[in-house]
């Protein structure tokens, strides 16, 4: 008698230990009944090309690629989505049955489910989005904002250079602050979103003066250690509507397990719990 294969998925980074991955998927394998199994796995940039090229053979349907291969790895895909060439890098890999290997960028669309959901009240047409910081997720958040018809962004980075590239690649609803600058972004913007790491544990604190925030104003921070942010504990104080980063994980995830092992999972309360654990 043959039985099935019991599809693998896993994430792929260096290092990994403290990836959240792992613990999200393996709880809706679980609540789905699916056997299924996620793992996490340290590569090193030197053996990428070969274990992806490896991965389908072992049985695996799918990864999630995290720092620091998500620009590397679209050379590696068959295919890659417009979304993820826009936004530079890819998070989650398809593996197909005709042998293709598919790359996506779903940071974008968790981004937006998690504000969706988090602040049911905000619309893209609501105002400017104020956004500090010019890396990676927020070339994602820009992409999805701007997507979702947000007026205009306003943009600061330490590094100016890198903002300024940001807005050559989405273009005119763009406009460039100063990173000393970034508070006077606050008054005028419906939303204040967080995508450098300032705030995270063992990083630095945020610096940048939150007096211009006005009270209603939807702020959400990427960060998700601590849950509760400086910039969010103050935002709360302040009024705003404040949204954490922890559900933008959870909510990236969803199309990537429904490719992989064929169930839409729910993101709820046991969902953000099994993510804490
Ligand atoms: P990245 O590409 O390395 O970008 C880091 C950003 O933080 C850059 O804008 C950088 O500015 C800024 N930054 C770092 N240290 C700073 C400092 N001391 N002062 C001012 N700015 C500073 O990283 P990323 O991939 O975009 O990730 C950024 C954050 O988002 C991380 O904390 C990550 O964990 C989080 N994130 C969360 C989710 C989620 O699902 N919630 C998803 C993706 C990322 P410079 O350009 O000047 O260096």
């Amino acid at each position: 008698m043959n039985l099935p294969d019991i599809p693998l998925a896993g994430v792929i980074g260096s290092p990994i230990a403290h990836s959240k991955s792992p613990q999200l998927h393996r709880h809706w394998l679980k609540t789905y009944g699916i056997p299924g199994h996620y793992i996490p796995m340290n590569v090193h940039a030197d053996d990428l090309e070969r274990v992806i090229r490896t991965m389908p053979k072992m049985g695996f349907v799918g990864a999630n690629v995290t720092i620091p291969h998500k620009e590397n790895v679209m050379a590696l895909a068959d295919l890659v989505t417009d979304r993820a060439i826009l936004i530079g890098a890819a998070n989650t890999l398809i593996f197909r049955k005709d042998g293709k290997i598919h790359a996506d960028n779903t940071d974008g669309y968790g981004f937006l489910e998690n504000l969706k959901t988090g602040a049911p009240d905000w619309t893209a047409k609501a105002g400017p989005a104020a956004v500090l910081g010019a890396g990676g997720a927020a070339r994602a958040v820009i992409a999805s904002l701007l997507d979702a018809g947000v007026p205009e962004i306003m943009l600061s980075n330490r590094t100016r250079v890198r903002a300024e590239r940001l807005k050559d690649d989405f273009g005119s609803r763009i406009r460039i602050y100063d990173w000393v600058q970034a508070g006077n972004m606050l008054d005028q913007a419906a939303l204040v979103v967080n995508t450098t790491s300032l705030g995270m544990i063992g990083k630095g604190e945020m610096r940048v003066p939150l007096d211009g925030l006005r009270r209603g104003t939807v702020v959400t921070d990427l960060v998700y250690a601590p849950l509760k942010t400086k910039l969010l504990e103050t935002a709360e104080q302040m009024g705003c509507v404040t949204v954490d980063g922890l559900g933008m994980l959870l909510h990236q995830a969803v199309p990537a397990f429904e490719r992989w092992f064929g169930k839409r999972p729910e993101v709820d309360r046991a969902t953000r719990a099994a993510a804490l654990r």
